[in-house]
Order: C-alpha cells, then sequence, then structure tokens
C-alpha cells in the first residue's frame, strides 16, 4: 500500500489544486453539521469533511475503541498515541483513494460520511490542557529588544541557552472566527504619573504556529528528543492576540499576564506531524551550542509559508501585512517540550504549545504590529488612504499557513478574528 503522504496520490473527492486539504494532508477536527448531531471528529478533504464517526458506525474504520471520534474534542484519539495516529490516517487515506470502491462506491455512506464545507460548523478540536508560549524566534526577539532595551541589550543573556517561555491561559483558547473583546487593563504610559484602568490603546496580533501535545509525560521525568518528537501530535495556526499596553505595565519582573490571558485563537484543523515529515528543515545554526539535553540530531523545523491580512471595516478585502515562514524560528517546538519537561514538569494530552512570534529576517517578514510599526513609530499605510499602528475596533485579522509540495499543497486553512469594542 502507497505511503499516505505519496504526492501521487488522488481521491475520488474532487479537489482542487490550490486546496489546503489534498489526500496527502488529512487534518483532524472537531465539527457540526445541520443535521443536529452534536459535535464529533472530521477529516477534511478539499471542499469537504468527512465524518469519523459515522465511518466507525458503518465499521469502516475501526481503531479498538468505538466511540472515540463520537465527542467534541480529539484527546480520546490524541491518548490511543502515535501508532494508532499512524495507522488511522493510513487507513482514512486508503478510503478515499480514487481507485478504492468501497466507500467511492457507496451512495448511502458517502452521502452520510461527506459532509460540504459550507454546511459545517467547525469548532474547538481540542479540549486544551495547558497553554504555554514561546518567544523563539531571533528576529523577533531582537526587534522587540531593540525597540525596549537599545541594539547592544537586545538579546537577554538567557535567550540563546534554552527557549524562554511563560504560562498562559487554556481557558481563553478559542476557534478560529471567534469575535475578540478588546481587553482592558491597567494602563501607564510613560508620561502618566499614576496608572489608569481602561480600554487596550495597543492592541496587537503575534503570528505563531501552535504544536498540540498528544500524549502526557509523568511528573519528575525528562524527555529526549526523539520522546518529545512523537509526544506531538499536530499543528494549527495561532494568533497570540496581546495588549502593548498593558504588558508594558505590568510585564516587570514576572512577564506577561493579562496582556495575554484575554483571546489565543486556534485554527480549527490540527495538521498532523506525520503529513508534514515531506515538509521538515534543519533550523539556523545554534552558536552557542545548546546544552546536552537540548541537542537536537534530527530537522525538526519545517518549510511551512505564512502569511497575514488584515482588513478594517470600511475595507471590501484584506490587504497582506507579512509573509514569512516558520523555518526560521531558533528553537524547535521539539526542543520546547523537551525544556519544558526538563524541570519534571508533567505534560499532558491536550497541551498547546504556542512557538512564540514568528519574523523572519526581512523587513516585510515581522510577525507583529509592535514591529511592522516599530514601536508605534511607522504607521502601515492600507487601500482606501487607511492607516494603523496597532488593531482598530472592527478590524479583521486572519493568517494562513501551508506547505508546497510538487503539485500540492499541505495547508492549514485558516484562523481568523474580528475586533470588537471594549464594554
Ligand atoms: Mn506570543
Amino acid at each position: 500500500m502507497p505511503h499516505p503522504n505519496d504526492p501521487s496520490l488522488r481521491s475520488f473527492v474532487p479537489v482542487d489544486p490550490a486546496s489546503d486539504f489534498p489526500i496527502q494532508n488529512l487534518p483532524y477536527g472537531v465539527f457540526s453539521a445541520k443535521d443536529g448531531l452534536t459535535p464529533r471528529v472530521g477529516v477534511a478533504i478539499g471542499d469537504h469533511v468527512l465524518d469519523l464517526w459515522k465511518l466507525e458506525q458503518d465499521g469502516r474504520l475501526d481503531v479498538g475503541d468505538l466511540g472515540v471520534f463520537a465527542g467534541p474534542t480529539l484527546n480520546p484519539f490524541m491518548a490511543l498515541g502515535p501508532k494508532l495516529w499512524s495507522r488511522t490516517r493510513a487507513r482514512i487515506s486508503e478510503l478515499l483513494r480514487h481507485d478504492n470502491p468501497e466507500l467511492r462506491d457507496n451512495a448511502e455512506l458517502r452521502r452520510l460520511a461527506l459532509v460540504p464545507m459550507t454546511q459545517a460548523k467547525l469548532h474547538l478540536p481540542i479540549a486544551v490542557a495547558g497553554y504555554t508560549d514561546f518567544y523563539s524566534s531571533k528576529e523577533h526577539a531582537t526587534n522587540v529588544g531593540v525597540m525596549f532595551r537599545g541594539k547592544d541589550n537586545a538579546l537577554q543573556p538567557n535567550w540563546l541557552h534554552m527557549p524562554i517561555g511563560y504560562n498562559g491561559r487554556a481557558s481563553t483558547v478559542v476557534v478560529s472566527g471567534t469575535k475578540v473583546r478588546r481587553p482592558r487593563g491597567q494602563l501607564k504610559p510613560p508620561s502618566a504619573e499614576l496608572p489608569s484602568f481602561g480600554p487596550c490603546k495597543r492592541l496587537d496580533f503575534e503570528l505563531e504556529m501552535g504544536a498540540v501535545v498528544g500524549q502526557r509525560s509523568p511528573m519528575g521525568e525528562m524527555l529526549t528528543e526523539a520522546q518529545a518528537e512523537q509526544m506531538i501530535f499536530g499543528f494549527v495556526l495561532l494568533n497570540d492576540w496581546s495588549a502593548r499596553d498593558i504588558q508594558q505595565w505590568e510585564y516587570v519582573p514576572l512577564g506577561p499576564f493579562q496582556a495575554k490571558a484575554f483571546a489565543t485563537s486556534i485554527s480549527p484543523w490540527i495538521v498532523t506531524r506525520e503529513a508534514l515529515e515531506p515538509f521538515r528543515v534543519h533550523g539556523p545554526e545554534q552558536d552557542p551550542v545548546p546544552l546536552p539535553y537540548l541537542r537536537q540530531m534530527q530537522p525538526n523545523n519545517y518549510d511551512l509559508q505564512l502569511d497575514v491580512g488584515l482588513r478594517a471595516a470600511q475595507m471590501k478585502q484584506s490587504t497582506r501585512i507579512c509573509r514569512t515562514n516558520f523555518k526560521y524560528m531558533y528553537w524547535s517546538s521539539v526542543q520546547q517540550l523537551v525544556h519544558h519537561a526538563s524541570s519534571g514538569c508533567a505534560m499532558n494530552i491536550g497541551d498547546l504549545l504556542g512557538s512564540g512570534t514568528i519574523s523572519g529576517p526581512e523587513k516585510d517578514q515581522r510577525g507583529s504590529l509592535l514591529e511592522i510599526s516599530w514601536n508605534g513609530t511607522e504607521p502601515i499605510e492600507l487601500p482606501g488612504d487607511i492607516k494603523r499602528t496597532f488593531l482598530e475596533d472592527d478590524d479583521s485579522l486572519s493568517f494562513h499557513g501551508w506547505c508546497q509540495g510538487d503539485g500540492y499543497r499541505v495547508g492549514f486553512g485558516e484562523v481568523e478574528g474580528t475586533i470588537v469594542p471594549a464594554e
């Protein structure tokens, strides 16, 4: 049987060459349809969602645990482990192939199991156990450091020795399309003598990828590179919304708190680590060489193109304000996970690791408005004479991401969020 990543595979379900969801991808999500049934697990194929619960009920898909796809999260499936993830993906690929009559020629099952994307509502695909956000792009950390501390102290002394991170909030991770209310908080511009409380005036986005942890690690135990890699189920697009004015006043000495706690948006489809395998690349050379526990032998970065569109309420379509690539990250998701567990911290099924803002070496590759507008000093110009330094109410942001194969792309769809006014 051909490998599910084989570029020559075709599905009987029509897939546009520009689609993010060819048979080589098969990302997992949670959806509901107009049939009134509760949210359940599906896989994206072209413009359709394949209902895995229907396939399971029909005896076409057996993971040894009936009902694993019937619920509103992927956590029970992730708990089954990497061997089952791989076997299930191979079976789904087989069922969708153009030369397999099993589903192709079964009109009744096709009608039940293939839901047009336009009729599907997509939900948050995992129960987020914990959310940790990192700061692993050297370009981003340098840009922010130059703005706040000057060129000579841009990178803190620890930055080149470990992936810097903080524990964020799982409770406000939301799926694409969820409106984001402008946060309120304590503000103290440098010119003010005392802080005040009110709506954030410097609301920003952060372009990130999220690694979804699909296996536990016991408290007290460290992870090897290979163990950490096997624990990662897949990736999503992630917008780590950030209130820069709240952040600037609160972050000393313990790091971000309320500035990042009000919302984090993720894309609804989890692209599996296995589907991304053909696009693995080595990250930038790490100098100094990391301590032994953080050294990696494998290429743990991905050649994954990313772009960000911004649309103000009066604009008909969004304008691209950033185009970059996940491959620039200095610390990989595997190194982040190894470091996270290194103290003895237990990792859980459904943990979400934000990569940190992904900025590239060029000016148009900056992954936040803080960098794009250089701390508000260089406004960007949008069509219709609209200027932006930070986000205004009713602005909508969308991220896209994809790996380009030969004649197909393994894509992530979209993560979108629109700002609504503070109450
Ligand atoms: Mn972040």
